[in-house]
This record gives structure tokens, sequence and C-alpha cells, in this order.
């Protein structure tokens, strides 16, 4: 297939990327299509896809089922704006996401991103406590290594380090940080593990809104994972300190860790969740922040009563239509095994690793491989190392790692282990 050079060179004339130089050299791949869990270049190689474009496609590219919610959906309707106005789409994927989530969560406002969706849920724990007359309480408890996002909002809630807080001093949100939290998932329980966490609500739980955390799996920001007995502990603590608990499932939910909501593991609910990537089933940008019945009524039932936020594309057709078809696809499917075949799978192939000298770390949860090694990786140079032996992985920092979308065959799975193996094997 032509192209793919030229189209490289003129993106490189124009073309913004994420967390990249805005003018760079870095190496770039022009895609042709994508099918099943194979991204095909436009030179015509094929590289199986061991990202699922940043936990998004779990049920692989181009799913027929997914083609034609949005194709039927674009029949009808490819947007409307959503204030005074609903449709069915919006109303019945919000109704399965109060079904699926933990039960005291009930009200559900669409965002148009995960960023977006933290932005949404920040709000609404700051109208709840401006609502109740506590207007002081506006600041939030965030933890070390975590990721909530991009914009402003999401990005002071995010760590601080690896979230650069430095650059944007002064236009930041000042937000507390405890100890990323721990201990590590599969690891002995430890009486102290929140006790970095508790100190910070006592000194300022008069000044706080929420905590925000990713439950059991930290993921852009050091994915790690960690106890489930942490988040049933600060659940308690929240709740001892009137401070409202936010999960942001944006990475983790619609069965990542083994779960179909990483919470899930814990049993534990928060007052605030956040949804996103997988939700569409990697089709279209779509997120969500439910919230409990309290939260909503408080907020309705004081001055000014209104939630203050509304994107214009709020509620899209095309993008609810995806969702609902996504998470019918996933419940109809045997995700629970594939996921668990899936870890089995990673644990038992990645392991070598472990005997590898620039090797720190390797751990797997679910459908999540992660070897850690001791110096950061350079990008430019094991990028195109994985696409020469024919995998799409996309390290960053100290991390090579893969979550694969959950269709992936074992053989193809056992390329994306070998590739690893391989190319940290040569660091
Ligand atoms: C990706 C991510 C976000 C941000 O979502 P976007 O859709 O990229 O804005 C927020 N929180 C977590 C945990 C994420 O993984």
């Amino acid at each position: 297939m032509p192209g793919g050079d030229d189209l490289v060179a003129r993106d490189r004339r124009c073309v913004m990327h994420p967390y990249a130089a805005p003018i760079s050299s870095a190496p770039l791949f022009a895609v042709e299509r994508a099918e099943g869990v194979r991204l095909t270049l436009t030179d015509g190689r094929e590289l199986i896809d061991g990202m699922s474009s940043w936990w998004a496609a779990i049920h692989g590219y181009a799913h027929p089922a997914l083609t034609a919610a949005i194709s039927a959906q674009l029949g009808r309707m490819s947007h409307v704006m959503f204030g005074g106005l609903t449709h069915a789409p919006a109303v019945e994927l919000c109704e399965a996401l109060v079904a699926l989530t933990p039960e005291p969560l009930t009200r559900v406002f669409l965002a148009d991103s995960g960023s977006v969706s933290v932005e949404v849920a920040i709000k609404l724990a700051l109208q709840f406590f401006i609502a109740r007359g506590q207007p002081e309480k506006r600041r939030l408890i965030s933890a070390l290594a975590g990721y909530h996002g991009d914009t402003f909002g999401a990005m002071a809630a995010t760590d601080p380090v690896n979230g650069m807080h430095h650059l944007f001093r002064g236009a930041l949100a000042q937000h507390l940080f405890a100890e990323a939290p721990g201990p590590a998932f599969d690891a002995p329980w430890s009486p102290d593990a929140l006790s970095s966490m508790a100190a910070l609500l006592e000194r300022h739980a008069h000044e706080v809104a929420a905590v925000i955390l990713e439950p059991i799996a930290q993921n852009a920001g050091g994915m790690r994972f960690y106890h489930p007995q942490y988040l049933r502990e600060l659940r308690a603590l929240c709740d001892r300190h009137g401070v409202l608990l936010i999960f942001d499932e944006i990475a983790t939910n619609f069965g990542r860790t083994g779960e179909l909501f990483a919470c899930h593991h814990a049993g534990v609910a928060p007052d605030i969740m956040c949804l996103g990537k997988a939700l569409t089933g990697g089709t279209m940008t779509l997120a969500a922040a439910l919230c409990t019945e309290q939260v909503a009524a408080t907020i309705a039932g004081n001055e000014p009563r209104v939630f203050m936020h509304g994107p214009t594309y709020m509620g899209n057709p095309l993008a609810c239509s995806a969702a609902l078809a996504s998470v019918r696809l996933l419940l109809a499917s045997p995700w629970r095994a594939r996921v668990s075949a899936i870890e089995a799978q990673l644990r038992r192939e990645l392991a070598p690793c472990r005997a590898i000298d620039a090797v720190a770390d390797v751990r797997v949860l679910g459908a999540i491989g992660v070897v850690e090694l001791k110096q950061p990786v350079d990008t430019a140079r094991v990028q195109p190392a994985f696409v020469e032996r024919g995998v799409w992985l996309r390290p960053f920092g100290k991390l090579v790692y893969t979550m694969p979308p959950y269709v992936i065959e074992p053989g193809e799975l056992s390329r994306i282990s070998e590739a690893i193996v391989g190319v940290v094997s040569g660091l």
C-alpha cells in the first residue's frame, strides 16, 4: 500500500501527538486498517495489538456487533443536543450502567472523555458540600503514583512528579497526596498500610471534599496493583471523616482486572465513580461519572439546585449506541474466563523476565502484564524493535506492559510475551 512514508512526512509537518514534542522526528507508523487483534500498517505489515489502544478495544477492532450498532444509529440520528432532549441510546446506556455498577450508584452524567468525567466527579463532590453549607470542603486527597487525566482539574489530582506539577505552579489546585496505596495485591495485609492516608484525613478532613483513587490498579502512574483491604479500610475512614470517595475506574472498568469493576475485588462502593476507555469497546470517545442518590439529591435540593456542567456533545447517540453494544457484547461473552486465561498465560510467559538483569519486577493482574525495568526505556529505540517482531506495544518510563484485547488467541498472546522477553533481554 503506497502512501505510508508520505503520510508520516505530512504528519510531521503539522500533527501533534500525545505526550510528544510538538515538532518531532520520533518513530511513527501509519495504520491502514484494524481488525480483530491486528493492526495493518500502510506498508502491509501486520502487528498483533498488545495495547487495546490504551485499554479501550477489549473486543478487538471492527467487531461486527459494534459496527452494526453504530451504523444503525447513524441512520437514525448521529447527534442532538442533550439540554431538554433525550433519546433511547442514552437512557438505555445509563440504565445499564446503574444496573452493573455497585448498588448505591444511581445517577449518571455522560461525558466526552475520561478526563472530563474526572472533572465532573470533582465538581459533583464540591457541589455536594456547597449544597450542604460546607463550601470550605474543596480540596481532594489523592495518592502518589495515581493518574486521573490531562485537564487541569484531573491533572491536579494526578501524581505531582509524573504530572509535572512544577510546570503549572499557580494554575493547579493544591491537593493532598497520600503514599501510594499498598501492599501489593497478593502480598500479606499490613495494618499500617493506610497510615499516611489516615493522617491526612485526620488533619485535613474539614477542608477535604473527597478522596480520589484508582481502585486496585494504579495505571498510567506506574502500573501498580494493590491490596483490596486498602479500599475497605479507606471506605470506613472516609465515612468516619465525612469525606466522599471517588473511584476512577476509567482504566480498570469492564473486566480488565478480572472483575467487572476493580472495586468488586474489595466489595466496596464509592460515592462517585468514573468510567471510560473500554466503555465503547474502543470505537468512540465516551465516559461517565456516576453518583449516589444522596449526592444527587443533596445537589438538587439546595441552591443553586443545578449541576454546573454540560458538554456540547453530551450523550452523543452514536457513542451511547456503541457503548450499549459493547457492554452487551461483553456480558454475553465468556469475558471472565478469557481474562483469567490471559492472566495465567502472562504469568507463565513473562516469568522468565525476572532472571534478566535490567528487570526490577514482573507483575500480572487480570489482562494486564507489566515488566518494570531498573532504568527508563528509550521508546524511540524500543518501539521499532517491537514492530520488527510483529507486535504493537508502547512502553513508557520504566514500564514495558501489555493489556491485550480479551479476544486474543493464546498463540497471538505468546507472540507478545516472546517479543517482551526478547526485547527486554537485549536492553
Ligand atoms: C486514561 C485515564 C483517564 C483520562 O481519560 P481520557 O479519556 O484520556 O481523558 C483518567 N483516569 C484514568 C485512571 C485513566 O486511565
